[in-house]
């Protein structure tokens, strides 16, 4: 069995090339028995499972495809697509895991998140993050309609974009603090989110940052479950 980990595609119909890349994706590892563990920040922005379009329903033919070939997908959201649920997912019965999992593969156990919590040095985003991820709040805009959310995104995006370039790169990644406490359990931590991808060795465990899709390759992370002793190295999957 194949364990394939991603993260950070920020798929949108602006740029066809990165969904034009998950696509071959799926048909790469179609036939190897894939449990496909998609880490966050699929998509660039998601405004609800009631919203659709031409390039979002070719991939869930094609997710449908993949599933139907024997493989399994995973998702935990990220910063960008939180607001992506079930409704959306069982059209190719991927299962929705919790904010924080854990997953065995042989012997070797596994943390798997978005990454966005272990960057506990950027405070306004994690007060931005428990706003915005109340139950309540997510509720009612999801009761509201599609244009309005479609606007309330869209200023959203302008607005971390601006603040970006004024945070630094620092407060940006990971908190070492944060970083230890949450590997205390494991021996492996798989997470994206910063756009830094890497291997970090603590001691004996490994902290594994999942690439962001850039313009024409992406880092990805594969476990073969027969063996998982492997020298863990990320790949560079190019479209
Ligand atoms: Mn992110």
């Amino acid at each position: 069995m194949t364990y394939l980990f991603i993260a950070d595609l920020h798929l949108s119909p602006e740029h066809p090339r990165l969904v034009r890349g998950f696509l071959d994706l799926l048909v790469h590892y179609q036939n190897k028995n894939t449990q496909l563990y998609i880490l966050g920040d699929w998509f660039n922005a998601w405004i609800g499972d009631d919203y659709s379009a031409a390039w979002l329903d070719e991939l869930v033919e094609a997710l449908k495809q993949f599933h139907h070939a024997g493989n399994q997908i995973y998702f935990q959201v990220g910063n960008r697509d939180f607001a992506l649920g079930q409704r959306f997912l069982k059209q190719f019965h991927a299962s929705l895991l919790p904010d924080i999992d854990t997953l065995t593969i042989g012997h070797l156990h596994i943390r798997l998140e978005h990454g966005d919590l272990l960057c506990t040095d950027d405070v306004s985003y994690q007060k931005f993050r428990k706003i915005i991820r109340n139950p309540l709040l997510l509720g009612f805009l999801k009761s509201m309609p599609l244009s309005f959310r479609q606007k309330l995104a869209n200023g959203f995006r302008q607005k971390s974009a601006a603040t970006k370039q004024v945070k630094s790169y620092a407060i940006m990644d990971v908190n070492q603090q944060a970083v230890v406490q949450a590997m205390q359990s494991v021996d492996v931590l798989i997470h994206g989110h910063t756009h830094r991808p890497n291997i970090h060795s603590l001691n004996n465990k490994k902290r594994i940052v999942l690439g962001d899709w850039r313009a024409h390759e992406a880092q990805i992370l594969e476990i073969d479950d027969n063996q998982p002793d492997q020298d863990l190295q990320l790949k560079t999957w190019c479209y």
